[in-house]
């Protein structure tokens, strides 16, 4: 398997090592498809546990109207001079990438595989919410390609991709790379993306423990991201979404500072959305903030019983948002349902 770096140290993010297969749209189609059964999680983990569950009976979902509400917030942390993360959030698509590359190249990758995908949010991405996701992927991959063969200098960039696809309770994940999903349901907060690192293989293999891996030198190695040379291979799974549920898309800069233990505890305990994405940032900030911070947090509602309306404003963060993607978005022919687009830039929680 390919060894990437990424991560902590600015100079590892650098230096991509990429050989491997060209890609190909139809190589590239098949081997997204190829994992989509089973789900890219570890079987009988409890991640795979918390995000499997078709079939799973809750009276009365059949009458409901369920839709998202949500907030989004990216920070370039203490220590960068940029932010290569890059991140979407709309009524139907919530994604986060986390670019890796010297040269400003990584913010490149990042902000292209977000604008590549965010049309499936206006779209409609048909029953199988998973393949759409996987020929998004695919695209966003060959995109990366012309990229870096109209422009050599960056060479080496790569992203993380972590996304969810929503339509009226059924959902489907999209995960490569070091970016996390969780779920924070009936009062059990899961994470529902399984790392693409090398430390996170040493843990499943029972070589080194979580602390050792939180601690461990080569902690940003990763095993598989986008970077437009190899056939991008994502983790796939389907989920059911229900009303209360609770996401939170983050970059390492989040999850690599801040322990699950306090993400569970701000999540489960702020209301409102906007304030809960402020928290988490201000941690990762306290926490020396080494990282680009970016998170998205979305609740599942029922629209027709709901005190509070869904969001329906598109809001790009990050690189994305730094690159005129929204913009683009609103010119698109049909736009984005809701009308113009947002954008959250860079928060201030400096020096906090
Ligand atoms: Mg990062």
């Amino acid at each position: 398997m390919t060894l990437r770096q990424t991560g902590d140290q600015e100079q590892d993010r650098g230096h991509l090592a990429l050989p491997g297969e060209p890609v190909s749209p139809d190589s590239q189609s098949a081997a997204s498809q190829a994992r989509l059964d089973p789900p890219g999680l570890p079987s009988g983990s409890p991640a795979a546990q918390a995000v499997v569950e078709q079939g799973r009976d809750r009276s009365g979902t059949g009458q409901m109207t369920l839709a998202l509400r949500y907030a989004v917030r990216s920070d370039v942390g203490l220590l960068r001079e940029g932010n290569e993360d890059s991140a979407y959030a709309g009524p139907h698509l919530l994604a986060v990438a986390d670019g890796v590359g010297g040269n400003a190249a990584g913010e490149v990758a990042s902000a292209a595989t977000i604008t590549t995908i965010t049309p499936l949010d206006a779209e409609d991405p048909g029953p199988d919410l998973a393949g759409a996701l996987a020929d998004a992927v695919a695209a966003a991959n060959l995109r990366l390609q012309e990229l870096i063969i109209s422009d050599p200098a960056v060479e080496g960039m790569g992203t993380t991709l972590t996304a969810l696809l929503w339509r009226e309770g059924h959902a489907a994940l999209c995960h490569i790379g070091d970016s996390r999903a969780y779920l924070l349901r009936d009062g059990r907060f899961v994470q529902i993306t399984h790392d693409h690192t090398l430390v996170q293989s040493l843990v499943d293999e029972g070589a080194i423990t979580e602390d050792d891996a939180a601690g461990h030198p080569h902690r940003s190695l990763l095993l598989r991201a986008l970077d437009g040379r190899t056939i991008a291979e994502p983790d796939l799974a389907r989920l059911e979404t229900y009303p209360g549920d609770r996401y939170l898309l983050c970059s390492d800069g989040l999850s690599g500072v801040v322990s699950e233990q306090t993400l569970h505890q701000v999540l489960a305990s702020v209301r409102d959305l906007d304030e809960v994405t402020r928290r988490l940032a201000g941690l990762a900030i306290d926490g020396g903030g080494p990282d680009n911070i970016t998170c998205i947090v979305a609740d599942v509602i029922d629209a027709r019983s709901s005190r509070v309306a869904p969001t329906w404003q598109p809001v790009f963060a990050g690189a994305a948002a730094a690159s005129g993607a929204q913009a683009d978005l609103s010119r698109r022919p049909g736009g984005v349902p809701g009308g113009q687009p947002g954008c959250e830039e860079d928060s201030a929680h400096h020096g906090r």
